[in-house]
Formats: C-alpha cells, sequence, structure tokens
C-alpha cells in the first residue's frame, strides 16, 4: 500500500484519480481549494481524506502535507484556466493562472522532496495539457503554464532520477469536467469528429493514465496525450 497525494481531487480528473488509487487499496489524500462539498462527497465516496489547502500558498501547502507524513506517489493535478484574448486578459487573471498551475506545483513538489529523499523513492504525475503541447487559441497564458509544465517534468525528471524519484506528465485533450462547462454541444461535437476514437474524454480515461505511469518503473521524464487520438 502507498500513500498518495493528489492535488485538486475534489472534482473532475483529479477526483477520478482519487477513486483510482483508492480502489486499488492506497491511502490517499487529496488537496482542494474551496468547494467544501464536493470533497466530502469525495470522501464519502472513497475513504480518502481531504485537505482544503490553496496549491498557491506555500504556507498551507507546507502544513497540508505535514498532515500526511511521508508519501509515495504524488499527482500535481490542481490546475484552472482563463480563456480570452490575450490582449484583454488583466495582469492579475495572467499571474493567478501562473501561481496555480506552475508555482502551485513547485510548492506541492517541495513539500514532498524531503520524503521522497530519504527513501530515495517517490513518483510524481504532473497534469499538463494539450494545450502546452500545440497552443491553444484565446488560452495562450493557460497553454504557456502547460508547456511549463511538460519543461518542469523533463527537468526534474533528470534531476530526480538518480535519487530514485520519477517525473512523468499526462496531457489531456477535451475531457468532460467543469472545466469544459463553457463548450456547448456543437464544439464539443465539432471536437468528437476531430478525434479519431470518435468521443470527448472522461476523468477516468486520465485517471488510468495518471495510475498507469505512477507506478511504470523504467519510465521517466514521459508526457503522454490522453486525447482519443486528437494530438499525435
Ligand atoms: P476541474 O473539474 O475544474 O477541477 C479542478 C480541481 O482543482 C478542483 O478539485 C479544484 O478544487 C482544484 N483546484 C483549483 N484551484 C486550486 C488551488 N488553487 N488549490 C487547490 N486546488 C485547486 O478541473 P479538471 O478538468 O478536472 O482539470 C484537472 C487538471 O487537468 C487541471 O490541471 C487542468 O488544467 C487539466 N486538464 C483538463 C482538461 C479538461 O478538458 N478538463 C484538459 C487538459 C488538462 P475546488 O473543487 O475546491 O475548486
Amino acid at each position: 500500500m502507498s500513500t498518495v497525494m493528489i492535488t485538486g481531487g475534489s472534482r473532475g480528473i483529479g477526483a477520478a484519480a482519487v477513486k483510482r488509487f483508492s480502489d486499488a487499496g492506497h491511502r490517499v489524500f487529496f488537496l482542494y481549494q474551496s468547494n467544501d462539498y464536493a470533497a466530502q462527497s469525495v470522501a464519502a465516496a472513497t475513504g480518502a481524506t481531504p485537505i482544503r489547502a490553496d496549491v498557491s500558498c506555500k504556507d498551507e501547502v507546507v502544513s497540508a502535507f505535514e498532515r500526511c507524513g511521508r508519501i509515495d506517489i504524488l499527482v500535481c493535478n490542481a490546475g484552472i484556466s482563463r480563456i480570452g484574448l490575450m490582449s484583454m486578459m488583466d495582469e492579475d487573471d495572467w499571474d493567478r493562472i501562473f501561481d496555480v498551475n506552475v508555482k502551485g506545483m513547485y510548492h506541492c513538489i517541495n513539500a514532498a522532496m524531503p520524503g521522497f529523499l530519504e527513501k530515495q523513492s517517490g513518483s510524481i504525475v504532473t497534469v499538463s495539457s494539450m494545450w502546452g503541447q500545440i497552443g491553444g487559441s484565446c488560452e495562450t497564458p493557460y497553454s504557456a503554464t502547460k508547456g511549463a509544465v511538460i519543461s518542469m517534468t523533463k527537468a526534474l525528471a533528470k534531476e530526480l532520477g538518480p535519487s530514485g524519484i520519477r517525473v512523468n506528465c499526462v496531457a489531456p485533450g477535451v475531457i468532460l469536467t467543469d472545466m469544459c462547462a463553457d463548450l456547448d454541444e456543437a464544439t464539443l461535437s465539432q471536437l468528437r469528429e476531430e478525434t479519431p476514437i470518435g468521443r470527448n474524454g472522461t476523468p477516468e480515461d486520465v485517471a488510468e493514465a495518471i495510475e498507469f505511469l505512477a507506478n511504470a518503473a523504467f519510465i521517466t521524464g514521459q508526457v503522454l496525450g490522453v486525447n482519443g487520438g486528437l494530438v499525435i
């Protein structure tokens, strides 16, 4: 049994990952930002332990990780998006998305690091996006943060491999969660048509890939697209 920490575990992809690791018999903690109701629902359904902490806040992350003890697997999933023309994006929005999507990973990985180094073992899975691979129009800051997640993953895999720590990344495509709630049916339908597998993705599709990478002993520094073939 491993101890697993999943950020953003109260909804969407993170909640599916909480369920998957819990079903596999692991001890699971998850962070969430503010949605107590969603967090308690996931906790009741899975037996996992929710901890309210904003990943962009170092103090909150450090005290959350202190409650968990040493962890074996860290899934850095918490993320937000901002949609609109970059020229219309105000500086606070720009800063916030980088604080959550990039600095949040820095805080969480650093909080897990002492335990990983002590044991000379650990597994980190980061969650990027297909837009981090190819860029998304009207999602420039989001794409930039998700590109940064891919670079972080590769750099850290090189840095931490000699210490027995693997770092891998999933890059989801269109996944039906609250993050996609603003997409109308016509858009989702068009995206389905452009997807070789012929459907939109589910949180469970991504959770399966996260679990695979978390456990794959000879894989590090890799980016696994979970997009039905939309981006190849
Ligand atoms: P979601 O349904 O909107 O859920 C986001 C989760 O992150 C929630 O648990 C939320 O907590 C948590 N969260 C947000 N900001 C946080 C913060 N500052 N500190 C702690 N937790 C925070 O999103 P999702 O679609 O599952 O996305 C999960 C990840 O996949 C994100 O990194 C996203 O960029 C990536 N992704 C998603 C898609 C997609 O199509 N859905 C595609 C590619 C990549 P609360 O419930 O408390 O708000």
